[in-house]
């Protein structure tokens, strides 16, 4: 008996050259590119092992293997820059300023209020947008539309603000997984009555994570009990120091309740951004920004408010939101009032797209309307092909040693959750302990007390970090959102197994765990002999079925006298079969393997990697 026929086909050769693919191509994607049949690389997927079909998105491994297999180099083409590269095809720069510097103009800072839930964000928001309208556009603030700007005076200037209006840091780190930079500065609010909370830590990592200056807002003052000091001497444990204590944030002592020291509050936000930003902008060029909030309107359509990071836009323009694209019909600041133009830094609703982009979309003027629809449709097209390849994306500990060889991460990204915060404090302090070499460095990006949360899977993956459960578990929707986005959450109760396994992994030592399946037992009924194959054994199958390919064990007297066999032939009368189930005989050809007698039983299995938990 032979190994099964691969059904004749030629196997594409590659000699070394590359094939570059987007991420959650198919392997009629493949085929394209090589100028092969898909149905051939299907087969040669099959003999791999791994049942796809031809239009079925797969993962980078998946396509990885392939290319090995049929000897291309294959180079898989982030999102990101798939879409850097999809508007440098219509000659366009994203995220870049137009010109040299005599282009660029100050723009003011864009600001998240971020903090532990209650301490004041919304009030804080409420506050500001009240008591600070830009000079001149005096009346009726009655439009929430996701931000909004402000003036303040400093230094005998006037200056403005940007806020974004979605209170808490969930729209944040949404927008920063999603790669969109919105955020210049963070404010982060702390009840003085109530002190670091673990949100507040959250948030600071969320900030310190994408690198984000941070103004520390310590409100509820004017509630009996608060203790501002305490709340600075807190915060220094995390590394941010108070100016007078010799550090670098800015903290200010507010309530938002009374309207107290808001304007300090904004002139803090202004001298930030001054020592440890250079905003600048070309408002001369197309307008670019990202997609802040967007919902669709019954009488209007789809409704957007976008933050206009450079350029300007005006009524009139042609635009490209994410996979949503129009002509700007008319537009509206943060009053209601009907803008024609709006510069860096400004939020405007717009009206005119031809459907709703996401939080965190970049958008873009163009020349012509075919542009823009060229390239929503191929990133809508994109959008829904990395949408089934997204789960495989993110790095798990069972894949850190690939990665690591190949240059990709010098960081082990963690984000560690426990049950008390000693617990949580051992276990990163152990974790930091641990030598693995000058090549890898480990750093958690955050760590706190309770569930794993949303937050967190969002931080994950943003961050590429890996998430550690210890004595915890997932809460709400988080873990669907991490099998979505393909991050790796790992559960531990027992501390110096986490540290074993991330120590494992860090050294490339951490494989699967397979277990043994029972597939089915053949009773051996006749032996008969054959000069080209050796003995073969005539056999019933008692239970299950036998499959061609499996491992199998001799058992004579119910003793194992013969391990890790295989069955290489597998016969139904004349005919080779794959499968022979409980009930039927066959024959069956143990490979070199020729001590059978009659009464001994195979015993076939197969080993299954184990789900870990
Ligand atoms: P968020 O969850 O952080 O958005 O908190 P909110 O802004 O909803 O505030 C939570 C509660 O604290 C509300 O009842 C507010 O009225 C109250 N609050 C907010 N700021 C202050 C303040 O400065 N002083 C006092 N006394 N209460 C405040």
């Amino acid at each position: 008996m032979q190994a099964p026929s691969v059904g004749g086909i030629m196997l594409p050769r590659g000699n070394g050259a590359t094939v570059r693919l987007s991420r959650g191509a198919s392997l009629t994607d493949f085929a394209e590119k090589i100028n092969a049949n898909p149905a051939s690389l299907v087969q040669v997927m099959l003999n791999l092992g791994e049942m796809v079909t031809a239009t079925q998105s797969v993962s980078d491994e998946t396509l990885q293997l392939l290319a090995d297999e049929m000897n291309y180099v294959v180079e898989i083409v982030s999102p990101e820059e798939e879409d850097r590269e999809l508007l440098e095809s219509f000659d366009i720069e994203f995220g870049e300023n137009e010109g040299g510097e005599e282009m660029l103009v100050s723009r003011p800072p864009v600001v998240t209020v971020m903090g532990h839930v209650d301490h004041g964000k919304t009030r804080l928001l409420d506050a500001i947008r009240k008591t600070n309208v830009v000079a001149g556009e005096a009346g009726g603030i009655t439009q929430h539309i996701g931000a909004y700007q402000v003036a303040t005076e400093v230094n005998e200037e006037e200056r403005r603000i940007t806020f974004i209006d979605t209170p808490g840091h969930e729209a944040f780190t949404a927008m920063r997984a999603r790669g969109a930079k919105s955020t210049d500065i963070a404010i982060l609010v702390v009840a003085a009555n109530d002190g670091v909370m673990p949100q507040t830590i959250e948030a600071l990592n969320h900030a310190k994570a994408a690198d984000v200056p941070i103004v520390v807002a310590v409100n509820k003052i004017d509630v009996e009990g608060a203790d501002p000091t305490k709340v600075r001497g807190q915060l220094t444990e995390y590394g941010l120091v108070a100016e007078e204590y010799g550090g670098d944030t800015m903290f200010v002592d507010i309530s938002a309740k009374q309207g107290l020291h808001i304007d300090s509050l904004l002139e803090a936000v202004v001298l930030t951004a001054d020592a440890a930003l250079d905003l600048r902008a070309n408002d001369a060029q197309d307008a670019q920004g990202i997609a802040i909030e967007a919902h669709l309107d019954r009488g209007r359509g789809a409704v957007a408010t976008v933050l206009v990071q450079r350029g300007t836009l005006r009524v009139g323009d042609t635009m490209v939101a994410g996979d949503a694209y129009g002509r700007v019909r008319a537009m509206f600041d943060d009053k209601g009032n009907n803008v024609e133009e709006a510069g860096p830094s400004t939020p405007v609703l717009v009206l005119g797209l031809t459907n709703v982009p996401g939080a965190g979309d970049n958008f873009l003027v163009v020349d012509e309307d075919r542009t823009a629809r060229q390239i929503a449709e191929k990133r809508a097209a994109r959008e829904r092909n990395a949408a089934f390849a997204k789960r495989t994306r993110r790095v798990s500990l069972e894949d850190l040693d690939k990665v690591l060889k190949a240059g990709e991460v010098q960081q082990l990204n963690l984000i560690i959750k426990g049950d008390a915060s000693g617990s949580v404090e051992a276990l990163e302090s152990s974790l930091l302990q641990l030598d693995v070499g000058e090549e890898v460095d480990i750093r958690v990006l955050h760590r706190g007390v309770g569930a794993v949360t949303e937050t967190d899977i969002d931080l994950a993956t943003g961050s590429d970090a890996i998430v550690i459960g210890f004595n915890v578990r997932a809460e709400g929707r988080a873990t669907q959102r991490a099998e979505r986005e393909g991050v790796d959450v790992r559960y531990y109760s027992v501390i110096y197994q986490a540290i074993e396994e991330i120590e494992a992994a860090l050294k490339g030592m951490l494989k699967p765990e397979y277990e043994e399946v029972e597939l089915g037992t053949a009773e051996i009924r006749e032996v008969f002999k054959s000069s080209k194959l050796g003995n073969i054994a005539g056999v019933l199958i008692r239970s299950g079925e036998v499959k061609r390919n499996t491992k199998a064990r001799l058992i004579r007297d119910g003793k194992v006298v013969a391990e890790n066999l295989n069955i290489d032939g597998l016969r139904r009368f004349k005919d080779d079969v794959t499968e022979i189930r409980e009930g039927f005989e066959g024959g069956i050809n143990l490979g070199n393997f020729n001590d059978i007698k009659v009464d001994d039983v195979i015993a076939t299995y197969e080993m299954r990697e184990k789900p870990r938990g």
